[in-house]
């Protein structure tokens, strides 16, 4: 991850015209990182520098009141991006914030020394980082790539669009400057994959509305993503490989196109909103009325596996059966999520054909068991413990029904029967709980 962050100081330096690493230079330039980060908020100090970093999430003590002098290097040591023996600096929290404090407590000798023109280079990175805050703590991410590929992801990103959905707004009260960051996102966000999905869903509508959706999608295959969220002893990081950010905006960009102008409550969805919203937001657990950040952490994990190439089936079945346990709608356009996914990513363990199938004849069973007293079965069918119980309430409730469907798929699928329970299941609850009248796909 070092290597990568770097990548984007040496980029921002690139394109600010500085190409040698002195300590004029050093003096002169090390307000500018923090103020692109800060989308060009208006850094004048040292101080207002510091305050924006903490507004950032940088963990600095409590103790630091400037930048500079840990910019120069003031002892001898080795660099430990260039091996160099020379004089250094330690790192700090504003130069690679991304230490592990875990590492660097078990050994002094561990803990990460720059020269100078690496330090500044690190420092300068944080000008291509982005932070979404989140209830607690924040999400900080930021894109690798070869260096053509990623200024060029940059700049659709960050000019075409983080400048608009971002902002740092400033409030001056006795001659001292205050900040808060501003994330204008259509979806909401407890957590931090959640956070980077809002955050992709957004860049793609962007895209689309401007035309700059193909061009973005070539520049994205080579750049990666990097997440990192937590804070002190327990950053967690997770890398999203260009190949998977590709498919996901080509997700995105189809289950977008199913979806189409909306009321919901009180809030209207724009056309290429609803069908993302209206399925992601109605993952909700209620559990927690104080804390509604607990009612999302199925979502959350589902998002996760989501954004690592995975559609769980099985955790989504989990949320529809509470959901109908609490006698709250279903997420509306499954069919489109799950189809828009299968289609992109492929299936392993479940194909679009076998989706479509298995799909159906859940969805024809709940047709004909809907309003008789045989609604029970999807209570039976999601408790079954093994392939062969799962099967037999299957051929009961069949018979029970008078009718016969084709159950080839899922003998055809024995091995991941807890998959194709719970793709029979979706469909069988989606016919059981159609709404009549309002959204439906
Ligand atoms: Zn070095």
């Amino acid at each position: 991850m070092l290597d990568a962050y770097l990548r984007n100081g040496e980029l921002f330096l690139k394109e600010e015209g500085v190409d040698e690493i002195t300590e004029e230079t050093i003096r002169k330039t090390y307000l500018w990182p923090v103020d692109e980060m800060a989308c060009g908020v208006g850094v004048g100090s040292e101080g207002e520098a510091i305050a924006i970093l903490r507004k950032f999430g940088f963990e600095l003590s409590g103790k630091t009141r400037e930048l500079l002098p840990s910019l120069i290097p003031d002892k001898k040591g080795t660099c430990s991006i260039c091996g160099k023996e020379t004089r250094v600096v330690l790192n700090k929290a504003f130069i690679f914030p991304f230490e592990r404090k875990v590492d660097s407590i078990v050994n002094e000798g561990n803990r990460l020394t720059f020269c100078m023109e690496h330090a500044f280079k690190l420092y300068s990175a944080m000008a291509y980082l982005y932070v979404v805050p989140m209830k607690d703590g924040t999400l900080k991410f930021f894109f690798d790539g070869p260096e053509r590929e990623l200024r060029r992801f940059k700049n659709t990103f960050k000019r075409s669009f983080w400048l608009e959905r971002f902002s740092v707004e400033v409030k001056e009260k006795n001659g001292k400057k205050s900040y808060s960051l501003r994330v204008n996102l259509t979806l909401s966000r407890y957590h931090p994959n959640e956070a980077f999905f809002a955050v992709l869903h957004e860049f793609v509508k962007h895209l689309r509305n401007r035309g700059m959706f193909r061009d973005a999608l070539e520049s994205g295959r080579t750049v990666r993503a990097y997440l990192i969220y937590g804070s002190g002893q327990f950053y967690r990081e997770r890398i999203i490989e260009g190949t998977t950010l590709e498919r996901l905006m080509d997700f995105l960009k189809r289950v977008q196109e199913h979806g189409k102008e909306t009321r919901w409550g009180r809030r209207h969805l724009g056309q290429r909103d609803s069908a993302v919203y209206l399925f992601y937001e109605n993952l909700e657990i209620p559990r927690n009325k104080k804390d509604r950040s607990k009612n999302f952490l199925e979502r959350e994990e589902f998002i996760g596996k989501l954004l690592g190439g995975r559609f769980d089936f099985v955790l989504l079945n989990r949320i529809f059966m509470e959901r109908v346990k609490a006698k709250l709608p279903l997420p509306f356009y499954y069919h489109a999520w799950a189809l828009s996914f299968l289609e992109v990513f492929g299936g392993d363990v479940m194909d679009v054909e076998t989706f479509k199938g298995i799909n159906g004849l859940g969805y024809a069973l709940g047709k004909a068991m809907k309003g008789t007293n045989l609604e029970r079965y999807q209570w039976e069918l999601f408790r079954a413990r093994g392939f062969e119980e799962f099967l037999n309430k299957l051929v009961e409730l069949q018979a029970k029904l008078e009718i016969s469907l084709d159950l080839r798929p899922i003998y055809e699928n024995k091995r991941e029967w807890k998959v194709v329970k719970a793709v029979l299941l979706n469909g069988m609850l989606n016919a059981l709980y159609e709404k009549e009248k309002g959204v439906s796909e």
